[in-house]
């Protein structure tokens, strides 16, 4: 392809794409594709020979189209919004048609500086002290484990240096609620703590971390001759979006010289809200953060966002420092490789920065403030529905819901729940997920796609009522 073939095609993706988003609404929200069909549509070959490009558009409409789900529908309401603004889009595209690689800073000056420029953006528009250095990761999940990797290696005085974990005489451990990312347990694993060494902290009524048992916890664990390492608290948990205190769990680990690495990967979009930050009050005291602007901010997947306060011990973990890559403006630059797990790195920087320019920071603040509020309308129609429940607090876009009708409980109840939820799925007209809470499945109302108004809340609370009602009315 030369690039004057390029443009034409370029053009009619761009078509394809803003056609995609103009029409997305009338598409049911969620693929109901059975295993095996998509793949089976297609030739298990690949072609010898060069195929026009009109085939290939045809196999996407056919073909692909009715595989996809569309987290970029209005009513989505599943998981934590999955957001790809077309401004971010823009900025992907470029990032791909330039195809930069940041093996180091001279690799590419501009995918270093604007990585820097755009992290400190983010950090002025949270609210965070000057004292925080970021990075962008793929994932939550990448970033967490670093964090425990960094974390290990303070304990430890850099054992990787010399024996690694297997030499150390105390195991160190790390502390998560109950109601933490999955990804915690798996960093914990991979960073080579053992499932063993992972202690889940006690929950108070609104799901969060108690840090009085954190503090028991770890006398505990001391008196027995563990090394208390890490503690994972989140902010805007999964399943409930719950807050653990950071404050009084900082103040823990301050006492031990523990680190805390606070997990916000969805809430911390909502810290560009001024009266959203008390949800992370005492965050300056952390050692770690990570959130991620691909959920509700809106920026393509993938853009997760690492701070640290000390740079340099996480440079001293994470870098090696091999002769072909060195170069001689290495004193004076960041070389973002030694910041986490890859060598190469895209130019990921140019998606959120085309985002934040093109909408604005207010821009951003208005449309999260819109979505808190329609999770709030929502929260207030459950409350004041006879045999509707509400569970857990709602601080953000987020609202746990249940409908109990009189005299189901235990499993009928969490039939009642499942049939209802998966009325609403198979009928494409939103999608929701269920999630178990304190061993009931409940529903979890995840509001913030971009272009979910209220009159899409609106009809799904409605739709929600026929469905749940439908066998118990
Ligand atoms: C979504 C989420 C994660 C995982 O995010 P990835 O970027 O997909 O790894 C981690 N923690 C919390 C609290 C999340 O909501």
């Amino acid at each position: 392809m030369n690039p004057e073939e390029f443009r034409r095609r370029g053009h009619e993706i761009v078509d394809y794409i803003a056609g995609y988003r103009e029409h997305i609404s009338e598409l049911p929200v969620w693929s109901n594709l059975v295993p095996g069909e998509m793949r089976a549509a297609l030739p298990a070959e690949p072609p010898t020979e060069a195929e026009p490009f009109e085939a290939l558009m045809d196999d996407i409409e056919r073909i692909i189209a009715p595989g996809l789900s569309h987290m970029q529908h209005p009513r989505f309401f599943g998981y934590f919004p999955a957001n790809a603004h077309l401004a971010s889009v823009l900025g992907d595209m470029l990032s791909s048609g330039l195809g930069q690689l940041g093996l180091n800073w001279a690799a590419s000056p501009a995918l270093t500086e604007l990585e820097e420029l755009t992290t400190d953006w983010m950090r002025q528009m949270l609210g965070l002290s000057a004292a925080w250095r970021g990075v962008i990761q793929d994932t939550a999940s990448t970033s967490t484990l670093i964090a425990l990797l960094c974390a290990r290696e303070r304990a430890s005085g850099h054992s990787q240096n010399r024996g690694g974990l297997q030499a150390e005489l105390h195991p160190l451990v790390v502390y998560a609620s109950g109601q933490s990312h999955s990804s915690v347990e798996k960093a914990v694993l991979l960073a080579g703590f053992g499932h063993e060494n992972l202690h889940i902290v006690a929950l108070d009524d609104a799901h969060a971390m108690r840090a009085d048992r954190l503090a028991e916890a770890i006398a505990a664990d001391i008196a027995v001759g563990r090394h208390p390492c890490a503690v994972v608290a989140t902010v805007g948990s999964t399943a409930t979006t719950a807050i653990d205190p950071i404050s009084a769990i900082a103040e823990v680990c301050r006492t031990h010289d523990i680190w805390l690495h606070v997990d916000t990967a969805l809430a911390g979009s909502a810290m560009i809200l001024p009266e959203c930050r008390w949800m992370w009050a005492g965050v300056e005291d952390a050692d770690s953060i990570v959130l991620n602007p691909h959920k509700w901010l809106g920026v393509v997947f993938d853009c997760s966002l690492f701070y640290v306060r000390d740079p340099q011990h996480l440079t001293r973990v994470m870098s090696t420092n091999p002769s072909y890559l060195q170069t001689s403006a290495d004193g004076q630059v960041t070389n973002y490789r030694d910041w986490g797990l890859p060598l190469g790195r895209r130019f990921r920087a140019l998606k959120l920065w085309f985002l934040i320019r093109l909408e604005g920071v207010a821009g951003l603040q208005a449309r999260l403030r819109r979505d808190i509020a329609n999770a709030q309308w929502l929260a207030t129609q459950v409350d004041t529905t006879p045999r509707w429940v509400r569970l857990t607090p709602v601080p953000l876009q987020t609202v746990c819901v249940r409908h109990e009708p009189p005299g189901l409980s235990g499993e009928e109840l969490d039939r009642h729940t499942l049939g209802w939820v998966s009325r609403i799925n198979n009928s494409g007209a939103a999608f929701l997920t269920p999630s178990i809470l304190d061993g009931r499945w409940m529903v979890r109302v995840s509001i913030g796609a971009i272009p979910t108004e209220r009159e899409d809340v609106a009809a799904l609370w409605t739709l929600m009522q026929e469905e749940a009602g439908a066998g118990h009315g």
